[in-house]
C-alpha cells in the first residue's frame, strides 16, 4: 500500500473487514466503505444486492445511514475498497448522497484489496455540485 497516514490505514481496515459482509450474489462485486465523522468515529456499510436489481444498496449509502443513525452529520473522509484491477471510485448516486454531508475538499479514497489506489477530493469527482446550501435563500 502507497505510504498513507494512520487514520487512513484504519479507514482501509474497517473498510476491508465490512467488504468481507457484502451480500453481492448478483454482481460479485462485492464492496466495503468506511466514512470518518466529525466525531472522529468510523462508520461502516457493504454493498446489499437484491433480487430485484434496483432494490440493491451501495456500501457509502450503509455507511452513511449508520453514521447518521449514530446522530452525526459531518463526513470528514471517505474510503471505499474493492475488488478488480481497476481504480473503482464511488457511482454518481454516492458522490452526491457524500455531498450532502461532506464539502468540497473531503477526500475520497479508492482502494484495491491491497491498498489505497487513488486519492480524490469531492469536488474532482462531482465537480460544480448541488448541495445543500443551494436550497438556502429559494
Ligand atoms: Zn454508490
Amino acid at each position: 500500500m502507497p505510504r498513507v497516514d494512520e487514520a487512513t490505514r484504519e479507514l482501509f481496515e474497517a473498510a476491508l473487514a465490512v467488504r468481507a459482509n457484502a451480500h453481492a450474489p448478483y454482481s460479485r462485486f462485492a464492496v466495503g466503505a468506511a466514512i470518518r465523522a466529525e466525531n472522529g468515529r468510523v462508520y461502516t456499510g457493504c454493498n446489499v444486492e437484491n433480487a430485484a436489481y434496483p432494490q440493491g444498496t451501495c456500501a457509502e449509502a450503509g455507511a452513511i445511514s449508520a453514521m447518521v443513525a449514530d446522530g452525526q452529520r459531518r463526513i470528514v473522509a471517505v474510503l471505499t475498497v474493492t475488488g478488480g484491477e481497476a481504480v473503482s471510485t464511488c457511482c454518481g448516486g454516492c458522490r452526491q448522497r457524500i455531498r450532502e454531508f461532506g464539502d468540497p475538499q473531503t477526500p475520497i479514497y479508492a482502494a484495491g484489496l491491497e491498498g489505497v489506489r487513488g486519492s480524490f477530493t469531492l469536488d474532482e469527482l462531482l465537480p460544480h455540485s448541488f448541495g445543500p446550501e443551494n436550497l438556502r435563500g429559494s
